[in-house]
């Protein structure tokens, strides 16, 4: 049986979360084996409507710590009778993933981005040397615990659903500590979730020069992100540092206002579907990597890019 294991925010499956049930479908296609989903917080079964999913084991626990969680994912596996665990590679699965492959005694595949036939046999493929090349594998043992890559899966719907749902009732021995509250950011996707992001380097200068790149990023509906000198002098928070220590992305439409596109930066950001570059040294090594690229100072061309959106909203609205 393929477990998928889905969260919710605000009493919404997450869209991450619909990724990984994508994922199970195509792993139950070419394996044949069941699927079923799992988790820890109640769902809302109602966004499944058309994901062709027919059963979610689901128990509501006192703390979403990961060690709790990981403890309750490990434990519903065995009791589920599961041999491949699917789960999304955001914060969550990055912190749990390798703690339950160790107690199951499983392989674990983190940050896969496609599941497939080679050579006869299922197999799956990651992007590896910061995303300079892709590495299919396969797995020798019986059981794995896959992460999946965020934004790399399509969400495939169809297929009605009639979900049985099941409570179980794992006695946890609890976490080594537990979040009393938790201060969500509202308004802005997560960057490891957003379609579109906006994200600037050291070319701005200084940080009161930002207001341009948020109001991009707010016409756009993107999130926004940056360089890490510029996350390390405090000019942007930590949480927005995109590449090879930083967070790995992989949205649709990813803009770098100048950044130079050092390989470090690359390694996060390179995977993304479309790569705009605004940066006034023709030879900055972004050009590169783009699809499409603006040679300007971004001084004069991002209020105009700001304007010409802002004019083509109010002629369309
Ligand atoms: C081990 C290691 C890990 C690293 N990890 C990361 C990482 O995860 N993420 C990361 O980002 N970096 C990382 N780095 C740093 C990386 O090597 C680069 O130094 C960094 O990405 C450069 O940031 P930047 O492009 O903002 O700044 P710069 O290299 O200073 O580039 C600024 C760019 O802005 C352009 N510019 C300047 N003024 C304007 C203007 N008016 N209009 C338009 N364009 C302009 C310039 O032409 C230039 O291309 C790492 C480095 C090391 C050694």
């Amino acid at each position: 049986m393929i477990l998928v294991y889905i969260e919710s925010q605000n009493g919404k499956i997450k869209k991450s979360s619909l990724e990984a049930i994508s994922f199970g479908q195509q792993l139950k296609t070419l394996t044949g084996l069941e699927l079923g989903l799992l988790a820890s917080q109640t769902t809302d079964t109602a966004v499944l409507a058309d994901m062709n999913v027919r059963s979610l084991a689901e128990q509501q626990l006192d703390s979403q710590d990961p060690v709790t969680v990981a403890q309750f994912i490990a434990a519903a596996f065995n009791e589920c009778g599961a041999s491949h665990l699917v789960l999304s590679g955001n914060s969550l699965g990055k912190a749990v993933a390798g703690v339950i492959a160790a107690k199951l005694k499983a392989a674990l595949l983190s940050g896969v981005k496609e599941v497939l036939q080679h050579n006869g046999k299922i197999c799956f493929k990651k992007s590896v040397f910061s995303g300079k090349a892709n590495a299919i594998y396969s797995i020798p043992g019986s059981k794995a615990v896959i992460s999946i890559m965020p934004n790399s899966v399509a969400i495939v719907r169809g297929g009605a659903t009639q979900i049985e749902k099941k409570n179980l009732n794992i006695a946890l021995t609890g976490g080594k500590y537990k979040i009393n509250s938790l201060d969500l950011q509202s308004g802005k996707t997560p960057l490891t979730e957003a379609e579109v992001v906006v994200s600037a380097g050291r070319g701005m200068k200084d940080p009161s020069n930002w207001g341009m790149i948020e109001e991009l990023a707010d016409l756009l509906g993107a999130t926004t992100a940056c360089s890490r000198p510029v996350a390390d002098i405090g000019w942007r928070p930590h949480h927005e540092h995109v590449g090879q220590t930083g967070i790995a992305i992989r949205p649709n439409v990813y803009i770098a206002i100048g950044i130079s596109g050092a390989i470090q930066h690359l390694a996060g950001v390179n995977s993304s579907r479309k790569i705009i570059v605004i940066n006034k040294d023709p030879e900055a090594p972004f050009f590169k990597a783009a699809d499409y690229g603006v040679v300007g100072d971004l001084f004069d061309v991002v209020p105009k890019l700001n304007a010409a959106i802002k004019k083509s909203k109010s002629e369309n609205s």
